[in-house]
C-alpha cells in the first residue's frame, strides 16, 4: 500500500494514541506520536508531517500554543482534537489556524475523513478540484456555478439573493471544512457585522429552504453546533 501521508499525533491520551496509531496504519498512514506539546513542536519541525492532529489539553502546554508556535513557520494542517462540550475552544482554535476539528469521543470513519480533507486541501491550492479545473462545485445535485453567479439545484436555479450565493460559494470553496460563524460574517457583512450571528441564521435559513429537500435535516450544508457552518465534500 502506498504511503497516504505522514501524520504527526499530538495526544497525552495513550489509549486514544494506540487507537490512532492502530486505525491510521491500517489505513495506509504512517504515524508519528508525541505525548507532550513541546516535544511535538521540535518533532514537527524535523519531520514535517503532512498533517497534525493537536489534542487541545495537553499536560504541559495549551494545545492553542503548541498550534500559534506552528503557525509562526509552518501551514502544515493541523486537525485539532477537543472535549465535546466546548465549541468556544474549537472557534479559537479554527480562527488561530486550525484546520478542522474532531470531537471526543470520535470514530474510524470520522477521524479518516477529517485528515483526508486536510491534506486535500493543502495540496490544492483553490479547496476543490472542480472548482480549479472548471469554476464551479458539485455535490449531489448541487452545483455552484461560480462563473454565472448561480446554485442549482437537480438542474434547477435556486434563485439565491446575492448574500445567500456568496454564503454558499464560500462555504463550497471550503468544502468539508467548517467555517466559523465569524468569519462568515466578516466575509460577507464586513467587520462591523461581526458578533451578530442573527443575520448569518435567517440567511442560513433562507438558504436551506431553497437548496435542501427538508431544511431541518439538510443534506448539503451542515450546522457544526455553536461553531459554524460545513459545506459537504464535493463529488
Ligand atoms: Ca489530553
Amino acid at each position: 500500500m502506498a504511503v497516504r501521508g505522514k501524520v504527526l499525533i499530538i495526544e497525552d491520551d495513550r489509549a486514544i494514541c494506540t487507537f490512532m496509531r492502530r486505525v491510521l496504519e491500517a489505513n495506509g498512514y504512517e504515524t508519528i506520536i508525541v505525548h507532550t506539546g513541546h516535544e511535538a513542536v521540535s518533532i514537527a519541525a524535523s519531520h514535517c508531517p503532512d498533517v497534525v492532529i493537536l489534542d487541545l489539553g495537553l499536560p504541559d502546554m495549551d494545545g492553542l500554543e503548541v498550534l500559534a508556535d506552528l503557525r509562526r513557520w509552518s501551514l502544515m494542517p493541523v486537525v485539532v482534537v477537543s472535549a465535546r462540550t466546548d465549541e468556544r475552544e474549537k472557534v479559537r482554535a479554527l480562527d488561530a489556524g486550525a484546520d478542522d476539528y474532531i470531537t471526543k469521543p470520535f470514530g474510524t470513519s470520522e477521524l479518516l475523513a477529517r485528515l483526508r480533507t486536510a491534506i486535500r486541501h493543502t495540496r490544492m491550492t483553490n479547496g476543490n478540484a472542480s472548482i480549479a479545473k472548471e469554476n464551479r462545485f458539485t455535490a449531489r445535485g448541487l452545483v455552484i456555478d461560480y462563473d454565472k453567479y448561480r446554485v442549482y439545484i437537480d438542474g434547477r436555479d435556486a434563485n439565491l439573493t446575492q448574500n445567500e450565493f456568496k454564503l454558499v460559494a464560500l462555504l463550497g470553496r471550503y468544502a468539508g471544512r467548517v467555517l466559523t460563524y465569524d468569519y462568515l460574517i466578516r466575509e460577507i457583512w464586513g467587520p462591523n457585522k461581526a458578533y451578530d450571528n442573527q443575520i448569518l441564521r435567517v440567511n442560513m435559513a433562507n438558504i436551506r429552504r431553497k437548496i435542501e429537500k427538508n431544511p431541518a435535516e439538510p443534506q448539503y450544508i451542515f450546522t457544526e453546533v455553536g461553531v459554524g457552518y460545513r459545506m459537504i465534500e464535493g463529488d
